[in-house]
């Protein structure tokens, strides 16, 4: 079934260039960019998009990473847009993720790991309307 799921690249990639590469990735894996957009994400909109782990150790230092440098947000859609873009980001721990995921390629560690993406279809729509208009979605 074709389905949208949400995406970020996160400070640590945008800081050292690789929207472009991580982007080839998701375009090589059959996943279509249907909106994107570079912003500098506020201390708001940073602990609203993670407040579920507010209680977990590193919230502060995750919020103050995300607020650290541009990021990019996106739209993916595809088949089984959810799972699959999971399954070419990799493990949250790089350390563990599986040879060719984006996370093994380019994340430094389980903090600055590159990228985000949504872990259900409900918490991708959720999450994509925190960004973005219907209108802005162009498929
Ligand atoms: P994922 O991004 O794979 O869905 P989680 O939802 O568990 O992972 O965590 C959200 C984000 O919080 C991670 O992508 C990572 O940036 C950060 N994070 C998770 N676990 C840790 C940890 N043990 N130490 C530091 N940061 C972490
Ligand atoms: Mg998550």
């Amino acid at each position: 079934m074709t389905e949208r799921t949400f995406s970020i690249l996160k400070p640590d990639a945008t800081e050292r260039n690789l929207t472009g590469k991580i982007n080839a990735v998701i375009e090589g894996a059959g996943l279509r960019i249907v909106a994107q957009r570079r912003i500098r994400m506020t201390e708001a909109q940073a602990k609203t998009f993670y407040e579920v782990h507010k209680e977990r150790p590193f919230y502060g230092e995750l919020v103050g990473q995300m607020t650290s440098a541009p990021v990019v947000v996106q739209v993916l859609e595809g088949e089984n847009a959810v799972a699959k873009y999971r399954e070419i980001m990799g493990a949250t721990n790089p350390e563990q993720a599986a040879e060719g995921t984006i996370r093994k390629l380019f994340a430094k560690n389980v903090g600055e790991n590159s990228v985000h993406g949504s872990d259900s279809q409900d918490n991708a729509k959720l999450e994509i309307a925190q960004f973005f208009t219907e209108d802005q979605i162009v498929g």
